[in-house]
């Protein structure tokens, strides 16, 4: 539903054997995309999930964009996945647990799925980020250790 959905408003995604490609454009007009859910009785504006589009089989990754003066209505928690929240613009406060703390660009904040979380933009700017949630627990090896080097040629096409 939710793939049907975006791909209808951002373009379906490119696809080939090994990846999925799509444009959801700049930060500044992800509110343009509305999320339809079917317990919530209208659409949220500047909220687009990741995982359907393109295939995700490990994380989920969402664009958010909060405009002035406004803030998540409720605390959430999750059953098994951690956040990532990776705020790119504006100012705010993040609440984790009983702590609450300012954010901005460059803040990142990691929670445990059983953290209560909400966040609020308190400035005159939209409030953007990315999370990122995946199982907890679930990573076997991270950064360099994952990658591995190809000894195929890098080409390039002329431009
Ligand atoms: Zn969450």
């Amino acid at each position: 539903m939710n793939t049907q959905s975006l791909a209808a408003q951002a373009g379906a995604p490119v696809t080939g054997e090994t990846f999925a490609l799509a444009h959801l454009g700049p930060m500044a007009g992800i509110d343009q995309y509305k999320l339809e859910l079917p317990f919530l009785p209208r659409a949220i504006r500047g909220k687009v999930f990741l995982k359907d589009l393109l295939g995700l089989t490990s994380m989920e990754v969402s664009f958010n964009k909060l405009p002035p003066g406004a803030g998540m209505p409720f605390l959430h928690r999750h059953r098994k996945n951690e956040e990532l929240y990776i705020f790119l613009g504006g100012k705010g406060q993040f609440m984790a647990d009983d702590q609450v703390f300012d954010i901005e660009e460059g803040s990142v904040i990691r929670v445990a799925p059983n953290g209560a979380r909400a966040w609020r933009n308190t400035s005159d700017e939209p409030l953007t980020c990315i999370v990122i949630q995946a199982v907890a627990g679930s990573m076997a090896q991270g950064t360099i250790e994952d990658g591995e080097r190809l000894e195929q040629p890098l080409a390039w096409p002329e431009n």
